[in-house]
Order: structure tokens, then C-alpha cells, then sequence
């Protein structure tokens, strides 16, 4: 098939279009490197099987030289910056045109090529949920106008445009709720916790817990959320979601630093700093919709996928000269 994977540079979409050119796809990556990089798809670029576009989803899609002459199949749109570091403050507003702007961008596209079109949504949309564990029926609990916001709003808006596409013009959608996920190809300075405990335990630098750390979160590794985020494109085309795709093991963040800790020989110490406001205080999936629509739960646990991501930052560190 022909896939575009919007946001392909990053995180989750690198890690996405290896696997999609490894099946024998034809892989549009389309990214504006805000928090990606082509370092994350270096391995892919020289294959006919893999074809980069430089551009922002704000723009519109019909006119991009590379795809004319193309029938697109499949579009994941994974263009977002994710970690709160990266979507709040100066870049708050390009986070909301982003979601907004790039939803009905991408969705115009997917009417005219008759592309189904996954859209990644995010747990992010339950707020500080007052339901735990969060099933999708939950509706969730947001601060609209805080420093959030952006990024939470700016998703929930995306899922309504993708449901008045699907009843209005006929479009062919797909919408998971992605629950925290990490492993390899995060970026090293990407800001969220798995990879700031990993990077500052390797670098010998404080380990920054925000709050007390008694806030919980459910860690899913990469390779389990691409299965799910394939195999919930790939389901019956009647099955909308939304879908929750996430690992239901539940840790607080201190003990989180104290599994990086444990599994690093480290100088590190524990530091505690303010939590950020409307930091979620709890959050974990309720995936029994994703296990019987789509037969899928994720089978890596917590220290395993940490014992990956550690060595994947350490050569990463390595090379980026930080460490030795
Ligand atoms: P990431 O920041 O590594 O990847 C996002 C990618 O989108 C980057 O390559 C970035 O350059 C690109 N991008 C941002 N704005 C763009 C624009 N206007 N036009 C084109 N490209 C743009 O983050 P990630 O963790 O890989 O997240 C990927 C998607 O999954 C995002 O939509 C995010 O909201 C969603 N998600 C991720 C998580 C998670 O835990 N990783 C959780 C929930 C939802
Ligand atoms: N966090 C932390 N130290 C860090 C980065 C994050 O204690 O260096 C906390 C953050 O306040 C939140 C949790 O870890 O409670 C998860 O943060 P992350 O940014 O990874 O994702 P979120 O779920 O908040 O989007």
C-alpha cells in the first residue's frame, strides 16, 4: 500500500515507518522536524521504499510535488509535538493550529485519495481524570484555558473534526488515544520523564522528580503501541474508535526513578522540583475495547522496555559526545 505517516520523524512515527517499510509498504514520511529529526529515519533513507516530505500540516496536503501521481491507502496523522515541554508556552498556539488546522488538512486529503485515516489521539484528553482507570466513555476532565490546554483542547477538537468528516463527508476514520509511551528513538532532550530519569541517570546529572512524585503513570514501549496502532488501522472499517492503546501497569513516578536508578550505576541524586499545574494525577488505560475490537494488549513490561531504552540511550548519548 501507499502510507503517509504525518509526523514520521519523530518518536512513535519513526518507529511506525520502520515497521510499515519492513511489511513491504510504500512510506510517505511527512514531518517539519519541529521536535523530530531525519537522524530517526537515517536507516530508511536511502531505500525506494521510503520517500521523505518536508512540510507542516498547517499547509495544506494537495499540492506537495511528491505525492501528485500518488494514491494514497492508509494516513496516519502522528504530526504533534507531545511532551508538555515542547507544546506549552511560546509554542502553545502552533500546538492548537497544529491539532486544529492539520486535522482538517490531512482529513481533505484522506477524502480525496479515499484513504482511511488514523488520527492519535491522546489520554490526554480525560484531563486530571476524576474516573480511574479510563474507559473511553469517560469524558474527561480539562481545564480549557490552562497551560495544557493547548495541547488537550487542541486534541479533543481534532477528534470532533474527525467524527463530523466521518458523518458529514464520508471519511474513512480511525481514532486511538495513545497512552504515555516511550522507548527507543525518543529524543534525548525530548523533556518528558522516561527520557529525562534515563538521560540524567546516564549523564550523572540530578534526577528531577516534579511534585512528590506520588502522581502515577502507565508506561507503554514502542514496539507493543505501533502493533496496536497497525492493528487498529487494519480493523474492520466499521470500528471508529476511539480506542485506548496503552499499558495498564500503573507506577508513581517515584518509583519509576528508582527503577532507572536501580538498573543505572549512577552518581545521580533524587531532586525534587514544583509540579507543573494541571499535572494529571493519576492516569491508567482501561484496554478491554482494544482487546476485543482489535485482539491487541501490550506483552512489555515496564523493566524490560526500560533495559532497552537505557541501552538505546547510551549509544544515542555516546554519540551525540555527551558521554563516554
Ligand atoms: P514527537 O514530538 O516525537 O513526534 C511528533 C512529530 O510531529 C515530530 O516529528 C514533529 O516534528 C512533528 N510535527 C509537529 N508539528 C508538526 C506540523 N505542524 N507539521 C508537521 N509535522 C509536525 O512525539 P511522539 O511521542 O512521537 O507523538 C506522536 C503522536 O502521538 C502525537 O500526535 C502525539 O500527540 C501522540 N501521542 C503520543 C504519546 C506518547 O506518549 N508518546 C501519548 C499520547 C499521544
Ligand atoms: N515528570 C517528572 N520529572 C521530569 C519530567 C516529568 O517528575 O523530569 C513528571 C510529570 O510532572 C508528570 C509525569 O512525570 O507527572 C509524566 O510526565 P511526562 O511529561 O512524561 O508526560 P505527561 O503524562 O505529563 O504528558
Amino acid at each position: 500500500m501507499n502510507i503517509l505517516v504525518t509526523g514520521g520523524t519523530g518518536f512513535i512515527g519513526s518507529n511506525l515507518c520502520r515497521e510499515l517499510v519492513k511489511q513491504g509498504h510504500q512510506v510517505f514520511c511527512l514531518d517539519n522536524n519541529y521536535t523530530g529529526s531525519l537522524d530517526n529515519v537515517q536507516e530508511l533513507m536511502d531505500k525506494s521504499e521510503f520517500c521523505f516530505i518536508e512540510h507542516d500540516i498547517c499547509n495544506r496536503l494537495d499540492s506537495i510535488e511528491k505525492l501528485q501521481g500518488v494514491k494514497l491507502d492508509r494516513i496516519y496523522n502522528l504530526a504533534c509535538p507531545a511532551s508538555p515541554p515542547a507544546y506549552q508556552g511560546k509554542h502553545s498556539l502552533d500546538t492548537t493550529k497544529t491539532c486544529v488546522y492539520g486535522a482538517f488538512n490531512v482529513l481533505d486529503l484522506a477524502i480525496k485519495h479515499d484513504a482511511v485515516i488514523l488520527q492519535a489521539s491522546t489520554s490526554e484528553v480525560y484531563g486530571d481524570p476524576l474516573v480511574h482507570p479510563q474507559k473511553e466513555t469517560y469524558l474527561g476532565n480539562v481545564n480549557p484555558n490552562g497551560i495544557r490546554a493547548c495541547y488537550d483542547e487542541g486534541k479533543r477538537c481534532a477528534e470532533s473534526i474527525f467524527f463530523d468528516y466521518s458523518r458529514h463527508m464520508g471519511a474513512k476514520i480511525k481514532v486511538i488515544r495513545i497512552f504515555n509511551t516511550y522507548g527507543t528513538f525518543m529524543a534525548p532532550d525530548d523533556g518528558r520523564v522516561v527520557s529525562n530519569f534515563i538521560c540524567q541517570a546516564l549523564e550523572g546529572k540530578d534526577i528531577t522528580i516534579y511534585g512528590d512524585g506520588s502522581q502515577t503513570r502507565s508506561f507503554c514501549f514502542v514496539d507493543d503501541l505501533v502493533r496496536g496502532i497497525i492493528a487498529m488501522m487494519e480493523s474492520d472499517t466499521s470500528f471508529t474508535g476511539p480506542v485506548n492503546l496503552g499499558n495498564p501497569g500503573e507506577f508513581t513516578i517515584k518509583e519509576l526513578a528508582e527503577k532507572v536508578v536501580a538498573k543505572i550505576d549512577t552518581p545521580s541524586k533524587v531532586v525534587y522540583k514544583d509540579l507543573p499545574s494541571d499535572d494529571p494525577k493519576v492516569r491508567r488505560p482501561d484496554i478491554a475495547l482494544a482487546k476485543e475490537k482489535l485482539g491487541w494488549e501490550p506483552v512489555i513490561k515496564l523493566d524490560e522496555g526500560l533495559d532497552k531504552s537505557i541501552a538505546y540511550f547510551k549509544q544515542k548519548l555516546v554519540k551525540l559526545g555527551r558521554i563516554k
